[in-house]
């Protein structure tokens, strides 16, 4: 029988937004992810970056994604929200560990949330690093670096020490390649319903040179467990995972130009079948799934007529 026929059971969809979470949860060692710090040391404009093995990180539940956009168009500043501050490296890293603790077993993230934790002691302690997919931000996760001051910054200022870290690890992302010259600064309150970065602190990022009233957010990436499904199996990485994604329909529409023939489409349409296959023998998809096209559900041209034309045979 034609899978196009049956809709008793799952229904697997292609679609050009949505996301998608099947799979089982990898650990990766935390130097296959801290990558950082050694290549920040000796950057005349990075600030000290504290890796992840100094301040004592807990190691992600999920493996990364990579960022949408690279370099990063966004900044985006956060407080801690929480009125605890510190002046020395081993307070800081114990407040790190505590947002850390907060993200994982109360928000059940797959990490730490932030790109970057600055302290009052002027360091940076390295969250998701500048490469990966973070969780702090709905519509700027996959495009902007996520840089948290610790402290509430409703009434008062973070200290000079923090605001000097938050510049030069901005100009040390330029330096890297990791950040856009041209970035875009915007307070956490501009993506969602939040006080966050504090009423005070976000008076003052009002007035910095980079900062933008009005922000475009890049939907269909959440950090908060990292997307990881069957791109392992598919045994793609960095931007031809992505296009594999795609090709499932995360973010972007680009799914009218699959099956154009070129080596990364193929690649794509052999990560989502690869996907797809992973999800049954995983027991999340239903042998006998339905595979439709979003077209097939809702009035819409996606996924493009070639990636249709694919999908019915
Ligand atoms: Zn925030």
């Amino acid at each position: 029988m034609s899978r196009f026929a049956n809709y008793k059971s799952i229904i697997v969809v292609l679609s050009t937004i949505g996301s998608l979470a099947i799979g089982t949860p990898i650990k990766l060692s935390e130097e296959a992810i801290s990558t950082t710090p050694s290549k920040a040391a000796g950057m005349s404009n990075c600030p000290r970056i504290v890796s992840r093995s100094e301040w004592r990180a807990r190691s992600p539940t999920e493996e990364y994604l990579p960022m949408v956009v690279s370099p990063s168009s966004y900044v985006v500043a956060h407080h801690g929200g929480i009125p605890h501050y510190c002046y020395d490296e081993t307070t800081c890293a114990n407040i790190v560990r505590s947002y850390q603790d907060l993200h994982m077993d109360v928000n059940t993230w797959a990490d730490i949330g932030y790109h970057f934790v600055i302290g009052g002691d002027g360091n940076v302690y390295e969250g998701r690093g500048w490469d990966h997919v973070g969780a702090h931000c709905p519509g700027y996760n996959g495009q902007g670096i996520g840089i948290c001051i610790i402290g509430d910054y409703t009434s008062r200022m973070p200290n000079n020490a923090s605001l000097e870290a938050f510049q030069s690890l901005i100009d040390c992302g330029i330096s890297l390649g990791k950040v856009k010259p041209d970035y875009k600064l915007i307070g956490h309150r501009q993506g969602r319903d939040t006080q966050c970065p504090g009423e005070t602190f976000y008076a003052h990022i009002k007035t910095m040179p980079h900062w933008e009233p009005n922000p475009v957010p890049l939907w269909g990436v959440s950090g908060k467990g990292v997307f990881k499904p069957g791109t392992k199996t598919a045994n793609l990485t960095g931007t031809q995972r992505w296009t594999g994604l795609i090709a499932l329909g995360v973010p972007m529409a680009t799914s009218t130009r699959v099956g154009d023939g070129t080596i990364a489409e193929k690649a794509a349409l052999n990560a989502a079948k690869k996907l797809i296959k992973c999800g049954v023998d995983s027991g999340k998809i239903n042998k006998t799934y339905v595979l439709l096209a979003h077209k097939q559900v809702a009035q819409t041209a996606c996924p493009g007529n070639k990636l249709f034309n694919v999908i019915k045979k």
